[in-house]
């Protein structure tokens, strides 16, 4: 009998991605392999995003185009997870994906043995079905970096985010749990560590007992950035996506132990106060900019990054103004924008009308586009010279200033930014200091010293 072979396709934020290594541990544990080629494939699953329509419609049009390979090979099992299937209570998503042989919210992956073994029972048998998915390890192709999730779901509702919807409520991993995976990925040789949650640093323990009676923190989330320090072999660590209500000083403290790179994502949403109202941000412009301040005066040079939507219900060109505003008096270093979508099932959906027009938000969201290029390429100038220090994540030959080809590594800097220099050696996973001598807006070049 041939290798059963998977194709799993993944959409979305790192938390999708850390949840398919976790699938790829499953499936490859009950002897499957992967495969590129969806034509050879036994299975093919989908991890779904529902942030934008655009994203679910996505789906919509690939599952249909599966639809003829099912016709060459009945017995092929599509499925689809993540946030599509866990936020459709009503099941009227499920209607529009009537090819889908396994549709389940992320949670319930531990079943999907199971169900393969009942569907297929020629290619696999049953396997231990695991209570917790967030017990699964993840099966990581990159062993100098790994996320490693410590939280799921969120508690916030804010008015446009189907993240509750699709996630559940906030629901915290155990430390002792985090702390072994982390130990473990140590021991492997990963150097980087991303913290994963909704609402990161609003992680509390669900069992206290387990932190070092020296810790000095109180507030959980920092003293789990304690922890993580103390481990070796970890040389950089990051934690992403925090909110502006949880970022304490203790956090901010925390920021400054030796690890911590000098990069921080904080999303604000908007920068007018009534609209941030309207979402349910439950902070105002004012009290972020005092954590920018707070931030920036504890770990000079931060790079800050932060997530803006424009266009949201009844945003006027006023407000908007303030979040350009906003953007000017924070220079950020990186900003992911989106244009509003209604989600259906959010409470923007039921109370809000969706009234600025298509138009509008594109206009504004070009107006962003370019404010951040313009930002970022004036900002980085000021690493000519300086020296960065870089993990060496890729190794590629590309197109070098004089138009020739050359051999590079790329890496990113404790700040984030995208590095490269000459190298013939690949140096995956190595640390460099990086003298810059050239700033664009996505890129820094420089020569190791
Ligand atoms: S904090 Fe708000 S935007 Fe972030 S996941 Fe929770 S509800 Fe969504």
């Amino acid at each position: 009998m041939s290798i059963p072979k998977y194709h799993l396709i993944t959409y979305g934020c790192q938390m999708n991605k850390n949840d398919s290594e976790r699938m790829e541990t499953l499936l490859q544990g009950i002897g499957f392999e992967p495969t590129d080629q969806i034509e050879q494939s036994d299975l093919i699953l989908i991890n779904t995003c529902s942030v934008r329509q655009t994203a679910e419609d996505r789906v919509y049009g690939q599952v249909r185009s599966f639809q003829k390979f099912k016709k060459q090979k009945p017995e092929l099992i599509i499925g689809v997870t993540g946030c599509m299937a866990g936020r459709d209570r009503d099941g009227l998503i499920r209607k529009k994906l009537p090819v889908v042989d396994l549709y389940f919210p992320i949670s319930d992956m531990t079943q999907l043995p199971k169900w393969i073994a009942e569907l297929r029972p020629d290619l696999a048998n049953t396997g231990d079905v695991q209570e917790d998915y967030l017990k699964i390890n993840p099966l990581r192709g990159n062993l100098h970096q790994a996320f490693v999730s410590i939280q799921t779901g969120c508690n916030n509702f804010c008015t446009y985010c189907v993240v509750p919807f699709a996630r559940g409520l906030e629901k915290n991993r155990p430390l002792q749990d985090i702390l072994q995976e982390v130990r473990q990925l140590a021991q492997q040789g990963c150097v980087e560590i991303t913290l994963l949650g909704q609402t990161v640093n609003s992680y509390q323990a669900p069992d206290p007992e387990q932190f070092s009676k020296e810790n000095p923190y109180k507030q959980h989330f920092a003293k789990l950035l304690w922890e993580v320090n103390q481990i070796q072999g970890i040389k950089r660590l990051h934690f992403t996506a925090p909110h502006p209500n949880h970022m304490d000083d203790e956090v901010i403290d925390a920021m400054t132990l030796p690890a911590h790179l000098n990069y921080i994502h904080l999303p604000v949403q908007s920068g007018d106060n009534e609209v941030l109202r309207r979402m349910n941000r439950r902070h105002t412009v004012e009290q972020y900019l005092d954590i920018i301040e707070r931030l920036q005066k504890k770990i000079p040079g931060i790079a800050i990054g932060t997530d803006l939507i424009v266009g949201f219900c009844g945003e006027t060109k006023e407000q908007f103004e303030k979040t350009v505003e906003l953007f000017k008096k924070v220079e950020f270093d990186m900003s992911y924008h989106a244009q509003y979508s209604t989600r259906s099932g959010t409470a923007a959906c039921r109370a809000f009308l969706d009234d600025v027009s298509r138009e509008e938000k594109r206009r504004r969201w070009n107006v962003l586009q370019d404010l951040l290029i313009k930002t970022v390429f004036e900002k980085n100038q000021a690493y000519v010279g300086k020296t960065v220090s870089v993990l060496v994540e890729r190794h590629q030959t590309s197109r070098s200033e004089d138009g020739n080809m050359k051999d590079y590594c790329y890496g990113n800097s404790r700040e984030m930014k995208l590095t490269r220099f000459l190298s013939e050696q690949p140096r995956i996973g190595d640390i460099v200091e990086v003298k810059i001598f050239r700033a664009d807006k996505w890129l820094l070049e420089g020569e190791v010293i």
